[in-house]
C-alpha cells in the first residue's frame, strides 16, 4: 500500500464533494470559493496517542474525536464549518487501522457536510493533525472577549462525564455497569456544538469551548473581557453519571479535567428571552453564574462560602 493508494483508498473515495471546492484531494493545493460577505474562520489541533487519547481507544473514535475537537473550536467561533485538511503521521500503514479510522473521521464530516480538503501523510508515531476552515457572516464571529457586568453565564449540556471516563479507565474510578457505555461515549465520541454555536450568534456576547475544563476555560473568558465571575456550584449542569458518583468524585474533575466539548457562553440580561426561544431544547437549564466587575473567579457553594478548587485544568507543560 503505498501513500497515494493511502489516501486514494481511505479517504478521497467516501468524501463530501461540496460545490465551492474548486480543487480537493490531488494537486498540490485545494482551491476554495469564499461567499462575498463571509469571512473565513480557521482551527488546527494536534492529536497525539498517549497525550490526547489512551492508545489503546478504537480507531473509529480517534477519527471522530479528533475531527470533532476541531469542529468544537468552529461551534464556539459561531462558524459554520466548510473544510478541513488532514496531517497524519502513522507508525505503519494498517489497512484494518485506517478503514477504521476514515469510516469514524468522515462519518462525523458527512454529519456536519464538512469536505475533506487535503493533508499530509508521513511515517512515524502516531499523531493527527486537522485543520478545520469555516464561514461566518463578515464581523459576526464570536469571541472571548466582549463579556460585560451583568451577564448570566451558560454551559450547554453536561459537564463531567469525560473525566469520569478517563478516569475509569485508567482504573482510578469504579464506573456502574449502566453507567459505562454512555461515559465512555461521551469521552470518547464528543458531539460537538456546531448547532448551538450558530444559533448563539448575536445573542452571546462571548464565547469559547470547554476542552480544558471550565475553569481554565471560563478563565480565558474573564481574562480576554477583562472580567470576573461568581460560579454557584449547585447549578453546574453535572452529567447524571457524574451526579451518582460525586461522593467520590467531588467538583474537581468536573470543573478542571475538559474534554466535555460544551460550550461556555456569557449572555446579556436583555437577550434572555432569545435564548429561550432560540434554543428551546437547551439541556443546561439555568445560568451557572454571574459576569462581575472584579476581577478572578469565585466559586461559591449552596451556603455561599468559597470554594478553592485544587486544580486549574490541563496544562501539557504544567509540573
Ligand atoms: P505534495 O508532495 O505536493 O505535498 P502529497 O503527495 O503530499 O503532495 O499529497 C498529494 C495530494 O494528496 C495532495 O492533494 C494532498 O493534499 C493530498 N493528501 C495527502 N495526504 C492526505 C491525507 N492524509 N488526507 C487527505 N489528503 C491528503
Ligand atoms: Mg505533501
Amino acid at each position: 500500500l503505498n501513500e497515494f493508494e493511502l489516501i486514494q483508498r481511505y479517504f478521497s473515495r467516501q468524501n463530501l464533494a461540496r460545490e465551492d471546492v474548486v480543487i480537493g484531494i490531488g494537486d498540490d493545493a485545494a482551491v476554495l470559493a469564499v461567499p462575498a460577505g463571509m469571512q473565513l474562520v480557521i482551527s488546527t489541533d494536534t492529536f497525539t496517542a498517549g497525550v490526547h487519547f489512551p492508545t489503546q481507544t478504537d480507531p473509529a473514535s480517534i477519527g471522530h474525536k479528533a475531527l470533532a475537537v476541531n469542529l468544537s473550536d468552529l461551534a464556539a467561533m459561531g462558524a459554520t464549518p466548510a473544510w478541513f485538511t488532514l496531517n497524519l503521521s502513522l507508525p505503519a500503514a494498517d489497512p484494518d487501522w485506517l478503514a477504521a479510522f476514515s469510516q469514524g473521521l468522515l462519518a462525523l464530516a458527512h454529519n456536519h457536510q464538512v469536505q475533506l480538503i487535503g493533508g499530509d501523510t508521513t511515517r512515524g508515531p502516531l499523531s493527527i493533525t486537522i485543520t478545520v476552515l469555516g464561514l461566518v457572516p463578515a464581523g459576526q464571529a464570536l469571541l472571548r472577549a466582549g463579556a460585560k457586568p451583568g451577564d448570566q453565564i451558560y454551559v450547554t449540556g453536561h459537564l463531567g462525564a469525560a473525566g469520569m471516563g478517563l478516569l475509569y479507565l485508567q482504573g482510578k474510578l469504579p464506573l456502574p455497569e449502566e453507567y459505562r457505555a454512555g461515559v465512555l461515549d461521551k469521552l470518547n465520541r464528543p458531539l460537538p456544538r456546531v448547532q448551538e454555536g450558530l444559533l448563539l450568534r448575536g445573542l452571546a456576547s462571548a464565547c469559547i469551548d470547554i476542552s480544558d475544563g471550565l475553569l481554565a476555560d471560563l478563565g480565558h473568558i474573564l481574562q480576554a473581557s477583562r472580567v470576573g465571575a461568581t460560579v454557584m456550584l449547585e447549578n453546574l449542569p453535572l452529567a447524571p453519571a457524574y451526579r451518582a458518583g460525586f461522593n467520590e468524585l467531588g467538583w474537581d474533575t468536573a470543573l478542571a479535567h475538559g474534554d466535555d466539548y460544551e460550550l461556555c457562553f456569557t449572555l446579556p440580561a436583555a437577550k434572555q428571552s432569545a435564548l429561550q426561544n432560540r434554543l428551546p431544547a437547551f439541556e443546561g437549564g439555568g445560568p451557572i453564574g454571574k459576569i462581575e466587575a472584579q476581577p478572578g473567579l469565585r466559586l461559591r457553594d449552596s451556603l455561599g462560602a468559597l470554594y478553592r478548587s485544587a486544580t486549574r485544568g490541563y496544562d501539557h507543560f504544567a509540573g
